[in-house]
């Protein structure tokens, strides 16, 4: 079907922890094009988990190429494409020279345990517990400051470019922002509050870089001597520059999301109260809290949502490590299928869990609970127990964990929610959505369309390029086609089961201490 002359489109880069993707969205929110690359994950050491930096950014150049050229096929034109929008991997930290624009180290993926020490040390510091109310996020291997200070202290490059005074930090968006630029003959350096806020650096309340933050971790090294990026809006028309090379060469780029925002973006999550779930290789739960952002005291972190106008929208957030690589983990290290969907297969091989507990924590324990030194722990083996209760075990994981998660942010907030929105690649397993319905007791409520953290990226960029002037232009995107699965359990049996999982919680800490 070739393009009227009326029609415009916007381009949405989804750089995620396992794949990248290009993404071509028309106004009413339908992919037309997209083209997606797996690319390496390094594991040079039990915990450790980096990216090659360059790798990345060659594999969203290959996905422009790829959807571009499938669009064309289509018979559209690449000139009705307005903007481009970016939406990525949060805390995944990347350093750089700023003379030359190379990477200095693989980057430190978020999901990486290496600075547990480290965090440790940090949380003994005096004042270390006054920093949530600055940031919205506790000190944990988890924000991008723990995997800087480990690269300024393990990596002679590293540390010899700091004293040169030509070290740049930033995360995966001002990396490929830079990068996609043309590097330091450009020097577009910037990233969005989104973003930013997941470094530790930022103020959450001022969306600019805090002395306090920079003080406090400015004890070994002085982080000022450090080129960080600008901080700009999630929505703009001019501060994220243009492509600098491919097929949309002089394209403009103006949206940039964290992979949680967006998803909350692409689901409409525009009003207080709403929120989401994006199952993907982690699974995140972020709430709309509206305009003031809400340090929690029940284990959630306080992050931005998007700020499109200068007047930001913020949102409580529950993060869980390990959800689709818990499916991977089966497959790749286990052998137990060479496709996800197959993991859910196995699952329903079996009436339920046999007893069988399996608390995934191999990056530690995340929300609500933020217990760094938790391990992967398996309750409840017996005689009994075949691979399909591992298999269902491994999903009930995510939905045990994303129940303590609300239990958390009814805490919070006062509300209950009314249902939940959900997303991401498990969020195709009916089983695990119906598992997640009968331990929450709403209704989970699943998009036909499920790239909406791309979808987010391109609402952002259509915005500043003003392919939709408001939300409510937005109305009609993505509901058709939906599915809702209501609550099926019995409450006492799906409390019974929540106890088992909590106990499990309790127990799976610790195990390397005495080493
Ligand atoms: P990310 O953006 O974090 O890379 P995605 O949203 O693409 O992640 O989701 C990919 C994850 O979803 C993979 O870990 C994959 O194993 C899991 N997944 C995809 N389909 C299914 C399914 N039918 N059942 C269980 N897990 C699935």
């Amino acid at each position: 079907m070739a393009a009227t002359s009326d029609q415009v489109f916007v381009g949405s880069i989804d750089q995620g922890t396992t794949s990248s993707r290009f993404l071509i969205f028309d106004k009413a929110g339908e992919p037309v094009a997209v083209h997606q690359e797996e690319f390496t994950q390094i594991y040079p050491n039990p915990g450790w988990h980096e990216h090659d930096p360059d790798e990345i950014v060659k594999s969203v150049e290959n996905c422009i190429e790829g959807a571009v050229k499938i669009f064309e096929e289509k018979g559209f034109s690449k000139e009705s494409i307005k903007a481009v929008g970016i939406t990525n991997q949060r805390e995944t930290t990347v350093v750089w020279d700023v003379k030359s624009g190379e990477p200095l180290h693989n980057a430190i993926v978020w999901t990486d345990t290496r600075t547990a020490a480290l965090a440790r040390e940090l949380k003994a510091r005096p004042d270390s517990d006054k920093l949530t109310d600055i940031c919205g996020l506790p000190i944990s291997t988890y924000p991008s400051v723990t995997k800087l200070l480990w690269l300024l202290r393990n990596s002679e490059k590293v540390r010899k470019a700091y004293e040169a005074g030509n070290l740049a930090f930033g995360t995966i968006d001002a990396w490929l922002i830079y990068k996609l630029n043309g590097g330091p003959s450009k020097d577009v350096f910037v990233s969005d509050p989104t973003n930013a806020s997941r470094t530790m650096f930022m103020d959450i309340h001022t969306l600019k870089y805090s002395d306090k933050m920079l003080d406090f971790f400015s004890y070994e090294f002085d982080i000022r001597k450090i080129h960080l990026p600008e901080i700009v809006r999630s929505a703009d028309k001019k501060s994220f520059g243009q492509l600098s090379s491919g097929p949309l060469k002089d394209f403009p780029i103006t949206g940039c999301l964290g992979d949680q925002s967006a998803a909350l973006v692409g689901q409409k999550g525009f009003d207080p109260g709403s929120a989401k779930n994006t199952y993907g290789t982690g699974c995140f739960l972020l709430y709309n809290v509206g305009e003031k952002p809400v340090i929690s005291t029940h284990g959630l972190l306080a992050t931005v949502a998007y700020d499109f106008d200068g007047k930001p929208v913020y949102a409580l957030e529950g993060s869980i490590a390990v959800a689709g690589s818990g499916v991977k983990f089966l497959m790749h290290n286990l052998g137990f299928s060479h496709a996800s969907h197959k993991i859910t297969e196995l699952a329903e091989t079996v009436k339920d869990n046999g007893g069988l507990v399996f608390v995934t924590a191999f990056s530690g324990l995340f929300a609500p609970y933020w217990i760094d030194d938790a391990h992967g722990t398996m309750f409840g083996i017996t005689h009994h127990t075949e691979r399909g209760h591992i298999a269902r075990a491994t999903l009930e994981a995510v939905c045990f964990q994303t129940k303590a998660i609300l239990d958390a942010m009814e805490k919070d907030s006062g509300h209950k929610l009314n249902e939940l929105k959900v997303d991401g690649g498990m969020s195709n397993s009916t089983l695990c959505m119906q598992t997640q319905a009968d331990l929450v007791g709403i209704p989970i409520v699943r998009p036909k369309m499920r790239e909406t953290t791309a979808l987010g990226a391109a609402i952002a960029a259509g915005f500043a390029a003003e392919v939709w002037k408001n939300f409510d232009e937005l109305k009609e995107v993505n509901t058709a086609g939906q599915t809702v699965f209501e609550p099926k359990m019995e409450e006492a049996a799906s409390k019974k089961m929540f106890k088992k999982w909590e106990r499990a919680v309790t127990m799976c800490k610790g195990w390397l201490a005495e080493e």
